[in-house]
């Protein structure tokens, strides 16, 4: 059991986390519905989308708690809905359910990566795909130095160098915008968004009609990491004042710890294509209130160098060599952080947000 005795309190794979919060949904007595990923585990194991819901089955209202919409990231998100769900603290209110969403993206979970099977960042596939595409002109000019073909020790010193001076030319929000804000021109390059729907997308989308559409008011934690200080969790609204759910989620936490992502408070880019924004286009006749609950890990520099590896590795390395352990152990040091004290810390930010939830 990762939660209890083991050296370190996060699962240590994919399967281990699904069959620690299987167990746990279980035991609370949850109702679980799983999606199966088409995608192979990196194991060769079954990649599901598991959904489990506890509370009144006829509730108006829900809360909506998501682990792993950036697969590595739910080794985090999945050891908070285990707590929680060990914790007992099952009843929120007497007209209120909790539903669960276990690995938003399997595949990158299994394969200890932020993206999906077709390297894509799901928060940047959830645009209009019949609208015009949107276009990150600054990303081509980085792209090849971003995820070189080539990445031995020279090549990422060089790539390294010229992105640096690019940073320092332009500064650093610059990069990390042109950088992480979403590109749709460069399918094996950072933050891209995918030539159309994503598996977790329509799935996303069946689970909203199916199992999301009874509530009259929903209100969504995302859970994510590797954005901020380490052990620090940012509340991140897609939104900004004026809007009735950002109202509702600065009157839930205060106007200090909400941050607007359109009105640049936030610690991420302005972006294209996350999941939050489009799935209340989906369910109309439900009140929506979901924000991202952001956890800081490592230094920004380390989580960068994190993923290009990654990407270099899937695009032009080899995955299922031995030596691709490192670049995993890098990408899972980058969003994961296996020390006990983190997971207390961003356990208790969580909670406390849970806590706030007015429903
Ligand atoms: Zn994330």
């Amino acid at each position: 059991m990762a939660l209890m005795g083991s050296p370190t309190p996060l699962a240590t794979t994919y399967a281990e986390a699904r069959s620690e919060f299987l167990e746990a949904v279980d035991d609370a007595d949850g109702r679980l519905i799983s999606y199966q990923c088409p995608a192979p585990g990196r194991e060769a194991e079954n990649l599901t989308l598991d959904v489990a819901a506890f509370g009144p089955e006829n509730a108006g209202a829900a809360i909506l708690i998501v682990s792993g919409t950036h697969g590595v990231e739910g080794y985090a998100g999945s050891a908070l809905q285990q707590r929680w769900l060990r914790a007992g603290r099952l009843h929120v209110g007497d007209d209120v359910a909790v539903v669960l969403l276990h690995a938003l993206n399997p595949y990158g979970f299994s394969w200890v990566r932020r993206v999906n099977e077709d390297n894509i960042d799901l928060n940047r596939n959830f645009i209009d795909w019949d609208a015009p595409l949107p276009h990150n002109e600054d990303y081509d000019g980085l792209a090849d130095l971003l995820v070189p073909t080539d990445w031995s020790d020279e090549a990422q010193e060089a790539t390294t160098t010229k992105l640096m001076e690019s940073a320092i030319e332009h500064g650093m929000e610059w990069m990390q915008a042109t950088v992480s804000s979403g590109q749709y021109r460069h399918p094996a390059g950072l933050f891209y968004g995918g030539a159309g729907p994503a598996w977790s997308q329509d799935t996303l989308r069946a689970i909203a009609a199916d199992q999301l559409a009874q509530f009259s008011r929903l209100a969504i934690i995302d859970l994510h990491t590797g954005l901020g200080p380490a052990g620090h969790g940012e509340l991140i609204l897609p939104g900004g004042p004026g809007d009735p759910a950002y109202e509702r989620a600065v009157s839930w936490w205060g106007d200090d710890e909400v941050k607007s992502m359109v009105e640049g408070e936030s610690l991420s880019a302005d972006l294209s294509g996350e999941w939050l924004s489009r799935l209340p286009g989906w369910i109309p006749g439900t009140e929506v209130t979901g924000v991202a609950l952001e956890f800081g890990t490592v230094d920004q520099l380390e989580v960068m160098a994190a993923l290009r590896a990654d990407h270099w590795m899937h695009a032009h390395g080899d995955p299922t060599d031995t030596g691709s352990a490192d670049v995993r152990a890098g990408m899972r040091a980058a969003f994961a952080v296996d020390e006990s004290e983190w997971v207390d810390q961003i356990d208790d930010r969580f909670n406390w947000a849970l806590q706030r939830v007015v429903l």
